[in-house]
């Protein structure tokens, strides 16, 4: 049992316990469905029956606890984050936001109180995709969303994702993975706390922000292709160098993000071939990564680009191929509740001030769903996937008041 001013302290001894549930000695390495998935399940089942809750593990390997409403039939309001992680990681990024949700249940079971509306504090068995290159199996599984034909997918052992599935003591039979656990009916929305992975809070000395959006994607590899030859016997007037064509790109990139507000672009990748030190470059492919929170702001920039990706290769004489990989819509958080989170942020004496969050988020599946919204908690430079991923106790104190208060502030809206 944890008292009230406990409770921060406790979800940062949880953090770290769970920190050193790892595959790989010396720094935390936590993929779908292993053995450290496993033992933090098992730790997790414990904190969440000593909250109140009922917990079972579903046909994926996620974790659901379940906290009554006061009356049976009751909507069901979805609290949560990811367990699993990516490799070499830091303590904060998904288990956070179970420890949070968890700790707001547990003042609520400490007090007896039950809400208008259920509580399920989810824990999701995969959202980074480490194991498998397929991010959100968790969430999409519980929302009738998962794709079947991942299940074919291997590992880098060889092992296939059913076989993963079922050691882990899943099902993965297609019908567990595509049933939805609730219908659209059945909730009432879904909160996500998670440390913003960004430096905006910190540099505007704020504990806690609000999402207003996910930001929309664009994955795109692009292509120069010029011509391979000697790098002493031909002229420089007469080159046409792919890798200087492609550099030309890269930094015309960055001045059209600097000047379209809220657009971040990235060049991530570059290949050089054939990448010799006394070869001109014939051919680069390179990788570039565009997002808003407004998809017709995130297309208008990505038509830019392609634009001047063609001025530039028809300046220089090389030849240019554009393909885009991979499309994901922006999804905007929940006004409703938007709204009732700022109000618990303003009831608090808080500065508001609402961000997009450029990273994904389980979130973004859950809303196919129901109503969602996130609060961001400040971490320390920013950092996150990385071993020195940090939060304050402070600050983790003040998401806690925050998500109670608004679960309560909820709780009189929906009424009884
Ligand atoms: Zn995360």
């Amino acid at each position: 049992m944890i008292t009230e001013d406990a409770s921060a302290r406790t979800v940062m001894q949880r953090c770290d316990i769970l920190g050193s549930y790892s595959e790989e000695p010396g720094r935390l390495t936590r993929p779908f469905a292993s053995k450290a998935m496993r033992q933090v399940n098992e730790t997790v089942t414990v904190w969440m029956q000593a909250a109140g809750m009922t917990v079972q593990q579903d046909a994926i390997g996620n974790l659901i606890g379940r906290y009554e409403a006061r009356l049976a039939g009751a909507k069901t309001f979805l609290l949560g984050s990811h367990l699993d992680s990516v490799r070499d990681a830091g303590k904060y990024d998904g288990p956070l936001g179970v420890m949070i949700a968890i700790a707001c249940v547990e003042r609520l079971h400490q007090r007896q109180e039950h809400l208008p509306f259920a509580i399920e504090v989810l824990g999701f068995a995969d959202e980074e995709g480490l194991r498998y290159s397929t991010a959100y199996l968790g969430s999409r599984a519980m929302t009738g969303t998962f794709d079947l034909e991942a299940l074919n997918l291997t590992d880098a052992e060889g092992i296939p994702m059913a076989e993963a599935i079922r050691n882990f003591g899943g099902n993965p039979d297609p019908r567990a993975l595509q049933t939805p656990r609730w219908h659209h009916d059945d909730l009432a929305g879904y909160c996500e706390v998670h440390i913003e992975q960004g430096p905006v809070l910190e540099a505007l000395k704020l504990p806690v922000g609000i999402v207003s959006a996910i930001a929309g994607q664009s994955r795109i590899t692009v292509r120069f292709i010029g011509e391979a030859g000697h790098a002493g016997t031909v002229p420089i007037s007469l080159r046409h160098d792919a890798l200087c064509a492609a550099s030309e790109f890269v930094l015309a990139v960055e001045t059209l993000a600097r000047n379209m507000p809220g657009v971040v672009a990235t060049v991530g990748q570059l290949t050089v071939q054939p990448g010799a030190s006394n070869v001109i470059p014939g051919q680069v492919t390179l990788s570039l990564d565009v997002r808003h929170q407004d998809d017709t702001v995130r297309e208008q920039a990505c038509r830019r680009l392609e634009e001047q990706a063609h001025a530039i290769s028809q300046a220089r004489g090389v030849l240019l191929n554009w393909q885009l990989l991979h499309e994901q819509h922006a999804v905007p958080c929940s006004p409703r509740l938007t709204k009732l989170l700022a109000k618990a942020i303003v009831e608090m004496g808080y500065p508001l001030h609402s961000l997009p969050s450029g990273a994904g988020h389980d979130a973004a599946v859950l809303s196919k769903l129901t109503d969602i919204a996130m609060l961001f908690v400040r971490c320390r430079g920013g950092i996150s996937h990385n071993p020195a991923e940090s939060v304050t106790e402070e600050d983790v104190e003040i998401a806690i008041k925050v998500l109670e208060r608004f679960l309560l502030l909820l709780s009189s809206e929906e009424g009884n």
